[in-house]
């Protein structure tokens, strides 16, 4: 979560940064009243009313600057599947457009069951695969509602039971952390992961949180002084800026410490500031003049402005190193890039919401932001398979989780597995006693190699013989830490009976 912190420089008003005034519209007025009585009688788990979900769901995407149907049919999201009330009812009482919001929301949470337990064998999980791509791709203002109300679900996590905490905390960082990320919501994406971390696995989360902390109090002294050295010159140039700490996600600490190999002296964007100024020129200007103090390390300036991220995201980065041997980031960006990288798609609602709704009335999207182009490949994809016509999922660049492919087992079970994994990967995943005892795979119904790297859309089935011991071979044919870390502990076992 960023913490703004001003600059004694000037301080342009951000107007046109905040978001819709939250006065409820004649017709959300209407909602929230069909709402509360389609819901009476019903309670939350932390003993709440349950129509209390559906408003932090509206005030959530009032927030988030989303457009009035979006907001209703946020307050309604819950109603076809919970209550009494018909998608016809919705539809007489607020139209097409919402009505198709709350369709598509609903279709989602079916879908979405299906997703993550492995232990429920439902033969249409596939078929629910596909609905969710059609309910996504039809409209991306639905998966915005689930973000949303992911996004209170998790506020209010601990008013469920542990096994279903642990659930929903997975659920959030495989699928709807990187969503958010590939929104380039950059904000929704930090309180998703972090709120969700501390239940997936409160020790490290513990652990890591007092690291940064530590760290933060030792060098909160070092960085006020770079601070103040930077600002200095900027001001000597008469250049307008703002500062703006970010604090590091827990979450993506964690990741990066996997990464290498748990050294955190090798991460280098553990203290970073972020200098928001006017416009395009000033970022370079104010590079070359933090370049004109510090050295750069070599190979760390990354121009995000001239080559965005895939999902949009702008900035400059630059790692340097000060006199006194102190690592720092530095990011420049300006106040739009800021806007977009914190609110990502909803803050391009908010500016260019007539254009998209016309867009969407006429169904075409022509005026998504930067390198948003996934989206219009999703939803051609969607066009295709509501019309019937056949769509080869795997050719599909569905790059929605960009480092996690989705592969099936035999009975239409989705496995989410990292770029790059194999066969012994896929059994380990299922069950460590799984992964011993593998002789074979057969991938789409042939007997494949085992160090054939599995692709998105793959039906992988695994032959076992209980005869078969674990190899240490095997480690060729491993691409993930949990597989890896599992075998070790077999072959360690295996010697230990040995000896
Ligand atoms: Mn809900």
């Amino acid at each position: 979560m960023t913490t703004e912190k001003k600059s004694p420089a000037k301080v342009k008003p951000k107007t046109k940064t905040k978001a819709k005034p939250a006065t409820a519209s004649p017709k959300i007025q209407k909602a929230i009243d069909v709402a509360t009585k389609a819901h009476a009688g019903q309670m939350r788990r932390n003993g709440e009313p349950y129509i209390s979900h559906p408003l932090a769901v509206q005030k959530i995407l009032t927030e988030w600057g989303m457009d009035e149907d979006t907001i209703i049919a946020g307050i309604l999201h819950d109603t076809i599947e919970d209550t009494d009330l018909t998608l016809d009812d919705i539809k007489k009482e607020f139209g097409e457009s919402v009505a198709f919001l709350v369709d598509g929301v609903t279709k989602v949470s079916q879908a979405r069951s299906g997703m993550r337990d492995l232990n429920t064998y439902l033969p249409e999980t596939r078929d629910n695969f596909l609905r969710l791509l059609i309910a996504l791709g039809s409209d991306i203002r639905v998966l915005i509602i689930k973000l949303a109300d992911r996004l209170h679900n998790i506020r209010t996590i601990s008013a469920l039971p542990p096994d279903k905490q642990k659930k929903i905390a997975t659920e959030t960082l495989e699928v709807f952390a990187p969503l958010a990320d590939r929104l380039n919501m950059g904000q929704l994406r930090v309180e998703l992961a972090d709120r969700a971390f501390q239940y997936a696995n409160p020790k490290r989360y513990q652990e890591l949180k007092t690291l940064i902390e530590t760290r933060n109090k030792s060098a909160a002294k070092t960085i006020k002084k770079i601070e103040e050295e930077i600002s200095a010159l900027l001001k000597k140039e008469k250049i307008d800026f703002e500062i703006s700490g970010r604090a590091k996600s827990i979450y993506s600490l964690h990741k990066k410490l996997a990464k290498y190999d748990q050294n955190i002296d090798a991460i280098y964007d553990l203290l970073a500031l972020r200098f928001i100024v006017d416009d395009i020129t000033t970022c370079y200007l104010t590079l070359g003049l933090i370049h004109s103090l510090y050295t750069p390390l070599d190979g760390r300036i990354k121009d995000y402005i001239a080559m965005p991220k895939q999902n949009g995201y702008q900035s400059i980065h630059t790692t340097v190193i000060t006199p006194e041997k102190n690592i720092i980031e530095f990011q420049i960006r300006t106040h739009e890039m800021h806007e977009y990288a914190e609110r990502g798609l909803a803050a391009s609602f908010y500016y260019n919401e007539q254009k998209l709704t016309e867009n969407y009335r006429s169904g075409k999207i022509q005026h998504l932001p930067t390198n948003l182009l996934w989206i219009n490949e999703l939803q051609t994809a969607a066009a295709k398979l509501r019309s019937g016509q056949k769509v080869d999922l795997g050719k599909l660049k569905l790059d929605l989780f960009s480092d996690q492919i989705f592969v099936y087992t035999p009975k239409g079970d989705i496995i989410a597995l990292p770029k790059g994994s194999m066969p012994l990967d896929f059994a380990y995943q299922l069950h460590s006693e799984i992964g011993g005892h593998v002789v074979g795979a057969k991938i789409n119904g042939k007997m494949s190699n085992l160090k054939t790297k599995l692709k998105q859309g793959d039906v992988v089935e695994i032959i076992t013989n209980k005869n078969q011991t674990p190899k240490d071979s095997w480690f060729d044919k491993l691409f993930t830490r949990h597989a890896r870390q599992k075998l070790r502990q077999q072959l360690n076992k295996l010697t230990n009976q040995g000896s």
